[in-house]
């Protein structure tokens, strides 16, 4: 990518919407959940963390999963 930006980031889900890590899961209900993959293997993340996510040292830019 030019420059070596950011995709954009939904600001309602924070720096999850970018993270290579983060896996978006739709509800029966059609609710959207974040869910971190780093909380499998560290106990710094939340499964489920609470968004929008403004910081996190896990983060790393990529595609979502
Ligand atoms: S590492 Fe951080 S930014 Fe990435 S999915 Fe987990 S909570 Fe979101």
């Amino acid at each position: 990518m030019p420059g070596g930006d950011h995709p954009p980031l939904d600001p309602a889900v924070g720096l999850c919407s970018a993270c290579r890590y983060a896996q978006q899961v739709v509800s029966g209900r059609g609710s959207t959940f974040w869910l971190c993959g780093r909380a499998r293997d560290d106990s710094r993340f939340r499964k489920y963390p609470p968004l929008p996510v403004s910081r996190c040292p896990g983060f790393e830019p990529g595609e979502e999963g």
